[in-house]
């Protein structure tokens, strides 16, 4: 039987990538979206006409209640859980630390890190052996800002990866002895409508050069690490960040 998977803010970019592959590699796909469902749509239609089984779901990952809702819906489709992707996240202007305000900053911590907290906790009920699931695995989408930091870009979301890294690994301790692997994807300057939010549509353009790689990254290239990662081919690793960063 197939296996289900959700991934959160599956309507464009690296989630649409990764629904899509998913797709291809026989999951069964529920595609997250916040806004647009057109382009959610587009997304399910490409994977059922495929051959594939998918289903969009709206809903805001950074608000508890409809998270709830959300796994409700998804237990009622499709039943057990397998896979989760925490993929949405945000970005906004980019601007100094010292010009940005708290609303702003809780509003990039909700999405980018509450987001994943609230969507594993429902994951972990529906997975582990402990709650009577069969297990299964999580991959958290990171960013390479963890490390650099994004000094006069986004320090706030910088730093909500920087947390979603630790999350990831201080929860992959937590359940690894209940059936559920938890690890991390850490992309670099992929091609996506994030970077028009944060007022530089062509930022993977003007950075390509200086990456050892020289060229900027496709959402498929982050999409192959994300699937390895829930499939059995990782079988035998938890906790681990994977960079897909052209070398950076
Ligand atoms: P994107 O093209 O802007 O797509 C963002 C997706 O997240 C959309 O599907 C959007 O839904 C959804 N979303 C946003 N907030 C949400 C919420 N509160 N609830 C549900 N869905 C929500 O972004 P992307 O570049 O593919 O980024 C995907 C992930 O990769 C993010 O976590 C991002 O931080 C990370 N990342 C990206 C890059 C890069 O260079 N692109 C680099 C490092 C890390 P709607 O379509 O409905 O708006």
């Amino acid at each position: 039987m197939s296996k289900t998977i959700l991934i959160t803010g599956g309507s464009r970019g690296i989630g649409a990538a990764t629904a899509i592959l998913a797709g291809r590699q026989k999951y069964q796909v529920c595609v997250n979206y916040l806004k647009n469902e057109v382009a959610a749509h587009k997304v399910v239609d490409e994977i059922n006409h495929n051959g594939g089984k998918a289903a969009a779901y709206q809903a805001d990952v950074s608000n508890e209640n409809e998270v709830i809702d959300l796994f409700q819906r998804i237990d009622k489709d499709f039943g057990n859980l397998y896979g989760l992707v925490n993929n949405a996240g945000i970005l906004e202007a980019q601007s100094r630390v010292v010009d940005l305000e708290l609303d702003r900053f809780q509003r990039i911590i909700n999405s980018n890190l509450m987001s994943c907290f609230l969507c594993s906790k429902e994951a972990i009920k529906r997975m582990s052996t402990s709650y009577g699931g069969a297990g299964g695995a999580i991959v958290n989408v990171s960013s390479i800002a963890a490390r650099t930091g994004s000094p006069n870009e986004y320090v706030d979301y910088a730093a909500s990866k920087g947390a979603v890294d630790t999350f990831t690994i201080g929860l992959s301790k937590e359940v690894a002895g209940e059936g559920i692997r938890v690890n991390g994807v850490r992309p670099g300057f992929i091609y996506t409508d994030i970077h028009a939010d944060g007022g530089e549509p062509n930022r993977v353009d003007r950075i390509k050069e200086s990456l050892p790689l020289r060229r900027g990254g496709q959402p498929d290239e982050v999409a192959n690490a994300i699937m390895w990662l829930l499939g059995e081919e990782s079988s035998y690793s938890t906790g681990i960040l994977i960079d897909v960063t052209g070398g950076r």
